[in-house]
């Protein structure tokens, strides 16, 4: 629709550009046709209707969540940033207004959205033994000598309830002590994803790594979905996007 729309200005204004498409400089006076108009409102349509689905199924999902507690750990993540790596999936999706109003309902339940920033804790290389494993962006697993293996986005959220809010830090002996409990409930969640996925409606980004199985067998060679590029995080006010 958007680009119909710009066919329909360049017809309705050939004055107003140059021979090789772009558009003149200075002040100019666009014209605007009854076809042109239409288009324009069903854009704004389509843009509206989009935009009260997203916000639908934001409340949906947020009131799915604050069900499970009422104090939330997050890194501190640059929306914008991903916007302007990731385009047109990260306007779609809003995470920055999904963030807003889990905040928003969590703190009329009491509860509380606590950000904190990732360039001390660095989650997603961490494993609560006390190494560090670089991963790049497509590696979708946490695989440790010490025998943590993990789906690596459920362990970051893992190590999250670890960061002490004071000081940013993650205590990585706390960590350690609840993983005996934690491996089940993560385990058990990354499968309640990869197989509940018609009932819930929603379906796993291929960042995710679902096809992958939770052996810890083979760390080695059997990444899924190493072309998949996620929106996992990378520091607030970083202007380029980094694998980290
Ligand atoms: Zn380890």
């Amino acid at each position: 629709m958007q680009r119909k729309l710009d066919r329909q200005r360049r017809a309705n204004n050939p004055e107003n550009y140059h021979a090789n498409g772009t558009v003149k400089l200075g002040a100019k006076q666009w014209k605007r046709s009854k076809r042109s108009q239409d288009s324009l409102d069903q854009l704004r349509e389509i843009q509206r209707r989009l935009a009260a689905h997203r916000k639908s199924l934001h409340g949906r999902l947020v009131n799915e969540i604050v069900e499970l507690g009422n104090v939330f750990k997050l890194e501190k993540l640059s929306y914008r940033a991903f916007q302007k790596e990731f385009g047109r999936s990260v306007g779609l999706r809003a995470p920055g207004g999904f963030v807003s109003e889990l905040r928003r309902k969590a703190e009329s339940a009491g509860g509380k959205v606590i950000e904190f920033p990732i360039r001390n804790t660095r989650l997603s290389q961490r494993c609560h033994c006390g190494q560090v494993h670089k991963k790049r962006l497509s590696e979708r697993w946490q695989g440790c000598a010490c025998g943590v293996f993990a789906q690596r986005d459920l362990y970051s959220a893992f190590l999250a309830r670890f960061v002490e809010q004071e000081t940013n830090q993650l205590h990585a002996g706390q960590a350690a002590e609840a993983w005996t409990g934690a491996e089940p409930l993560l385990r058990t969640a990354w499968q309640q994803a990869v197989t509940n996925q018609p009932a819930s409606g929603r379906s796993n980004p291929s960042s995710f790594g679902a096809t992958r199985s939770w052996s810890g067998s083979s760390v080695e060679g059997e990444i899924a979905c190493t072309k998949a590029r996620d929106v996992v995080a990378y520091p607030l006010g970083t202007a380029r996007a980094r694998e980290r």
